[in-house]
């Protein structure tokens, strides 16, 4: 079945499009339209987001804006096209993936003059749907969005959400649900799969012209460097060692890091069986689907070191015409990223206890207070930031969440010992604490809870809410102390589905 063609009129000028991808990489995407939905309403509006990215929003009627974030009409400047890409799933090779329910609407130039991709998701099939009817449901739209913005303020790279609209459809999944189209904001959509999709296909010339784009578009600075794609690669290694870090440092389990769910710009991308942990457990899988525990919260900084490796096979014609030679130079790259992750992550854990500049034997420290957490259940948000008041001699919080004290006491004394040696005052040290260890994440419970409300009833106000309290993660909100427990026993275990 071809993707429905719908009936379209482009409306005014609600983005200042400026296509790249559509203009300059022909043979990477198929254009295509979206599906028309029988009665639209807008959920939620960014207008956060939409100001940072210049929208026009005041020129726009509402009607107009609800048509075009979902996909009724097309705004003014929009190429939309669906991208192709590969991927490794779960460690098989899937050699054609792609934009399955998503569609690129065009380029926006925010007002720090950087490029963002405007996509809708859900939106209908495209060329690459496959078996898919190329929607979503309102359940894994409004988690995308409780989720992405979340991590957003956070300070934790990923794609953004600027809107989501119920469609007043309802679509087939277990049973019917209302279905729903995220508007989705990302530096880019370019995946390690992109890679993989031309470089499977021995494409060299492509391979090349998509690197060339993304290093203008991510990297520019690396064009004048003596081998760009080696360079390339090496970026991408940092920011995605720097972006796993950030996801080991707050708790966070991704749930499906397949290569096409792998941005080249180092954002967190795909927000589908995700999930934040509460207590410890290096062990942590929350996605149905991974039986095996292959995206694991600790298998995360090995996976994204294969993942690289993936891509790092896809760059070697273009990396070196002599094949041994480029694999030396890859493997070089590629063996570094333990070690990069690694001081990333310490530099992450010595600010979670105060501590600015890190020392070796810090990492004895970190490791002993977590195998403490791990074996007490300890819930990992709030310890963290029950610590800042043991520094102002109050040890009530902390203690409680150890049905031992003892051996946490004497922990307790080596951190005090190793602030007395650093050069923050104790002051200093609390408010950085305060300032990486948030009060609020989206406990697994409340996202539930928002979502089932949505799902059920159309009841939208849990939702806000959730979004309003985790848009200021490290600020004390008044009247807000639901926010911050775990889950309550009562919950169980939590388990999570792909986000189709
Ligand atoms: P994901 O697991 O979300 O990363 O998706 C993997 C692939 O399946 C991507 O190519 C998606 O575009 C595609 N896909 C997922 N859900 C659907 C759907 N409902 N209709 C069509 N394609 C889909
Ligand atoms: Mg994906």
């Amino acid at each position: 079945m071809m993707p429905d063609p719908g009936v379209h009129t482009y409306v005014n000028m609600l983005f200042n499009f400026d296509n790249t991808y559509a203009q300059q990489l022909e043979g990477f995407y198929s254009s295509c339209q979206t599906a028309t939905v029988p009665s639209p309403k807008l959920i939620k509006l960014n207008t956060k987001l939409a100001s940072e990215l210049n929208l026009n929003l005041d020129d726009v009627s509402v009607n107009d804006q609800i048509n075009i974030f979902s996909g009724n009409q097309l705004p003014q400047g929009a190429a939309p096209l669906a991208q192709v890409y590969a991927g490794h799933q779960f460690g098989g090779f899937s050699p054609q993936l792609g934009d399955g329910r998503a569609l690129l609407l065009g380029e926006v130039v925010d007002k720090n003059s950087s490029r963002f991709d405007v996509q809708l998701k859900g939106s209908g099939r495209t060329l690459y749907s496959r078996g898919g009817d190329g929607k979503a449901g309102v359940g894994p739209v409004l988690r995308e969005y409780i989720l992405s913005e979340a991590m957003h303020a956070l300070g934790i790279p990923t794609t953004r959400a600027l809107a989501a609209v119920a469609t007043g459809e309802k679509i087939m999944r277990d049973t019917p649900v209302p279905g729903a189209i995220l508007t989705r904001v990302a530096a880019s959509h370019i995946r390690i799969g992109t890679f993989q999709y031309f470089a499977a296909r021995g494409e060299t010339e492509k391979v090349r012209q998509l690197a060339d784009y993304a290093i203008a578009r991510h990297y520019p600075e690396l064009k004048e460097s003596n081998n760009p794609y080696l360079s390339l690669l090496e970026a991408v290694c940092d920011a995605q060692a720097l972006l796993v870090s950030k996801w080991m440092l707050i708790g966070f389990v991704h749930g499906v890091m397949n290569t096409d769910n792998m941005t080249i710009s180092g954002e967190t991308i795909d927000y589908g069986p995700c999930a934040f942990m509460d207590s410890y457990n290096p062990a942590a899988v929350y996605s149905s689907i991974d039986k095996q525990g292959r995206y694991a919260f600790q298998n995360q900084p090995p996976i994204a070191q294969w993942n690289l490796t993936r891509l790092a096979e896809s760059l070697l014609a273009v990396i070196d015409t002599d094949q041994e030679r480029a694999v030396e130079l890859v493997t070089k790259n590629l063996n570094e990223f333990p070690e990069k992750y690694s001081t990333y992550w310490l530099q992450g854990m010595c600010c979670k206890l105060g501590i600015k500049s890190t020392q070796q034997n810090d990492l004895d420290l970190v490791n002993d207070l977590l195998a403490e957490m791990h074996e007490y259940h300890v819930d990992y948000t709030s310890l963290f930031r029950d610590l800042a008041d043991v520094l102002t001699g109050d040890n009530k919080a902390a203690h409680k969440h150890f049905s031992n004290t003892m051996k946490f006491e004497q922990w307790l004394d080596r951190w005090r010992d190793r602030l007395a040696s650093s050069e923050l005052t104790i002051t200093a040290s609390i408010e950085l604490m305060n300032q990486v260890n948030p009060i609020y994440i989206p406990r697994n419970h409340k996202v539930e809870e928002a979502l089932e409300a949505a799902i059920s009833v159309s009841d939208y106000s849990k939702f806000e809410m959730l979004v309003d309290v985790l848009n200021r993660p490290y600020l004390q909100q008044f009247g807000k102390g639901e926010y911050e427990q775990p889950a309550p026993k009562e919950f169980g275990e939590y388990k999570t589905f792909c986000g189709t």
